[in-house]
């Protein structure tokens, strides 16, 4: 089913990357993109980079590259293009100058000569008479002497849009009618002293010339509404072209505190590096204030496109929560098949420094993943657990050699190794079939205790893939010469 819609759906995600990505921003563009495939409409791509001081390269870059890794493919936008471009807003420059001269010359905006100092004293001023503070309209009317008087002292003007008396009314798709009195709106900036765009004129004339139909967006930027949709009027749109808005309630923290991008926990590099999948993410933050009416955890990227529809959106904040997403990372590596499951783990494996790459490493890590698929709920994790099969100088992690010094410990090993000695094939069942008979059944031990040094001997930890697996895996030689050493230690 899918929703009826008149003109044909334009969704934009226009981050500025003035950082990395974060789970708030990804939940906006998953839901943009979820929301374009729905409707069969076109997902845009958009990059707010006005602000040079703040916006890097490298940041635009991973702004490109974590859609890609995210599987949210757009129609328009860097790298692929379209009509509409360029579709970084610092190629767009000339575009946003001309709006405002425009803006100028119908005299919905003009030239304010105020400086800082003098701006912050009126913001003084407002604050000891408990007004509210914003712009007074100073330079709102100047005659052509006061202009002149600017001039003659070097001011850099900014051009700033007048707002009307009045006030804005719009229809929100999640929170309904939304009025703003223009008294709490004052005249807002439209370009800097220096020439350049504010993200309000840039951001509001772009979406009229990509001619984006539903803007969706985080909540904090619900206030900025009423000054686009001046922008807007001013273009000479009226309200039945006007974009639909939709503003997406806030992702709060665990702590109820507000995500945000300085807590770099949040950062979506941070998640790959971690070795999230994209799928869990998508999957987890699909659900993150959407749901398509019952309470399945779990949503499939094409399910998203089936079911999503705006009106299913939360109103009130949601919550992030880690460990479901672990969990649901957890299922999601479950679920990989074991060629998936190598593909991704190997650049985990490579960058820990853990194999090099060669066919017969690779060879191995693909007969050992198996074992460790049921076991781990990030692909960091991975090297870990592989290591003890690659490494050349091979030691017992420092926590653990004192759980295999002691007198009955050594025993276990004296003994494993005597038994082991003798074993022809090697495999997991000969293996485990010798060590339960002898340490076991005759030694009497426990299996926790008798196994677990057997563990730390063979690989190194008390956490590994299953004993005898591993140690099948290790092979003869390397397992008995291990647990020599370990006999040494
Ligand atoms: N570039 C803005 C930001 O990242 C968002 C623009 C918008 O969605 O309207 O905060």
């Amino acid at each position: 089913m899918s929703t009826t819609v008149n003109k044909k759906v334009k969704v934009r995600f226009a981050p500025s990357p003035t950082g990395d990505l974060h789970v708030g921003n990804i939940r906006t563009a998953l839901f943009d993109w979820a929301y374009a495939r729905h409707t069969g409409g076109t997902f845009l791509f958009r990059i707010e980079d006005t602000d040079t001081t703040r916006v890097t390269d490298e940041y635009i870059q991973a702004a490109i590259d974590t859609l890609k890794w995210l599987g949210l493919n757009w129609d328009e936008g860097p790298e692929v293009g379209g009509e509409n471009g360029p579709y970084l807003q610092s190629a767009r420059l000339d575009i946003y100058a001309e709006w405002a001269q425009k803006f100028l010359d119908q005299k919905d905006a003009y030239h304010c000569y105020c400086s800082a100092e003098e701006l912050e004293a009126v913001r003084e001023a407002q604050r000891a008479a408990n007004v509210a503070p914003g712009y007074n309209g100073h330079c709102r009317d100047l005659t052509s002497e006061q202009v002149a008087a600017f001039k003659a002292q070097d001011r850099q003007p900014v051009v700033r849009m007048r707002m009307p008396d009045g006030g804005t009314t719009f229809t929100d798709l999640i929170r309904g009618e939304v009025s703003f009195d223009h008294k709490f709106v004052p005249d807002f900036v439209l370009v800097r002293g220096d020439g350049s765009p504010l993200y309000t004129l840039a951001v509001a004339v772009d979406d009229v010339l990509m001619k984006v139909t539903h803007v969706l967006r985080g909540e904090d930027l619900l206030s900025s509404t009423p000054r686009q949709i001046r922008v807007y009027q001013a273009m000479g749109l009226t309200e039945k072209d006007f974009p639909v808005f939709a503003h997406l309630p806030f992702v709060m923290g665990q702590d109820n505190a507000k995500l945000s991008k300085r807590n770099g926990e949040v950062s979506i590099a941070w998640y790959r590096e971690k070795g999230f999948l994209p799928e869990a993410i998508c999957n987890y933050l699909a659900l993150l204030g959407w749901s398509p009416g019952d309470d399945r955890e779990n949503v499939t990227m094409k399910e998203l496109t089936e079911l999503f529809t705006v009106e299913k959106v939360h109103s009130s904040p949601a919550r992030f929560d880690m460990k479901k997403l672990e969990a649901i990372n957890g299922d999601k590596i479950r679920a990989l098949t074991l060629d998936e499951f190598l593909e991704w783990s190997l650049p985990f494996l490579t960058k820990a420094g853990v194999i090099a790459g060669s066919d017969s490493e690779i060879a191995l890590v693909k007969k050992a993943l198996p074992l460790i698929q049921e076991r781990i709920i990030m692909l960091s994790e991975v090297p870990a657990m592989l290591k003890f099969l690659f490494v050349k100088d091979f030691t017992v992690e420092a926590e653990s050699v004192s759980k295999i010094t002691d007198e009955a410990s050594k025993k276990v090993l004296q003994r494993s190794l005597s038994e082991l000695e003798n074993v022809t094939t090697w495999s997991h069942d000969a293996i485990e079939a010798v060590l339960r008979s002898s340490l076991i059944e005759e030694m009497g031990l426990k299996p926790r205790i008798a196994f677990g040094a057997v563990r730390i001997a063979t690989t190194g930890s008390t956490i590994s893939p299953p004993l005898f697996e591993s140690m099948e895996l290790l092979g003869k030689e390397a397992s008995l010469a291990r647990i020599r050493a370990g006999i040494a230690l």
